[in-house]
């Protein structure tokens, strides 16, 4: 009787374990592998260490009988295969980026922006709740707070304030004062980075964009739902503010943007159902008109308008 060994199913984890450590690939030449080789003679032996993953042209070298070809040796394939698992090893460690991480972009100083910036970002996140839990009528001063980050700012600090910015003139309908309007407009004017550094210039086009956009959300949310041109007036003025900055810098996407909301303001306040908004019709008309004149105070108005204005501020 003879007692040769039977071949045993190599086990799934094991067979995965090895497809891994090689990549898939021939432990010989790195091609596609083919087949898992068992080391030493005895087949049943399904030990990770008595296994490689070869192809089958070098699988055919290893196990091949009776030829005047070399046959590819145990100890061959088992040198091989410490190198593969080695390189394979390591290219996926750097990938991982845990060797020759550069470490000579973090200055120290560039570690105190970043560190300066997250705490100021987690104030501006305690003075957004305050804001939020509070009265229409108190919410303008706690936007005063913001103010005493003016000097630290930044184009990253600034997105975030804008964003809040944003949020509140997106709820301009729910009771947005006068107050408050002049307060959104007077972070913008602390806040918004100028054009002239060109590297961060496409960062501050987009910050521009979010103003004139939360401009046109309080003018336009003034006008057809508060019913209060005094508080539209805000909102029209952040646009110029931008519109002016934009002009200086001949930034024509800018301008485009503006007098596309412009466009759209004109054509939303002519609505037939609607007949009271002859007053808001003529703020646009006398706004878009001063865009080009370089003051940001109210442009002068007719006397019916002035009255209207005194009314609506008491609001
Ligand atoms: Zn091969």
């Amino acid at each position: 009787m003879t007692t040769k060994k039977r071949r045993v199913k190599i086990p799934p984890a094991t067979e995965a374990e090895v497809m891994f450590k090689s990549n898939l690939q021939c432990c010989i030449c790195q091609q596609k592998g083919d087949h898992i080789h068992h080391l030493d003679s005895d087949p049943s032996n399904n030990n990770i260490d008595n296994l490689a993953l070869l192809c089958f042209k070098h699988h055919d070298e290893a196990t091949i009988t009776g030829s005047l070809s070399k046959k590819l040796s145990r100890q061959t394939i088992l040198n091989y295969r410490e190198h593969h698992y080695k390189v394979i090893e390591f290219s996926r460690q750097r990938q991982l980026g845990t060797f020759d991480k550069p470490v000579e972009t973090m200055t120290e100083e560039k570690f105190l922006i970043i560190a300066k910036n997250a705490t100021i970002i987690v104030e501006i996140e305690k003075i957004k709740e305050q804001y939020f839990a509070e009265n229409w009528d108190k919410r303008s001063g706690i936007l005063g707070l913001l103010n005493k980050f003016t000097n630290h700012s930044n184009h990253r600090l600034a997105l975030d304030i804008f964003e809040f910015l944003s949020l509140i003139a997106g709820q301009t309908r729910g009771g947005m004062t006068y107050n408050l309007g002049s307060s959104v407009f007077e972070t913008v004017l602390e806040f918004f980075p100028s054009f002239y550094d060109e590297e961060k210039r496409p960062q501050a086009i987009e910050l521009a964009k979010k103003c004139i956009h939360l401009g046109d959300n309080i003018a336009y949310d003034s006008f057809i739902h508060l019913n209060n041109i005094a508080i539209a007036m805000w909102g029209l003025t952040t646009i110029k503010f931008i519109y002016r900055s934009a002009k200086e810098y001949s930034l024509t996407e800018l301008i485009e943007e503006v007098n596309r909301t412009y466009n759209e303001l004109e054509s939303t306040l002519q609505r037939p159902e609607r007949k009271d908004l002859g007053d808001a019709q003529e703020i646009v008309k006398i706004f878009r008109a001063d865009l080009d004149e370089w003051s940001l105070s109210f442009p002068i108005l007719k006397p019916h308008l002035m009255k209207r204005l005194e009314i609506d501020n008491k609001k």
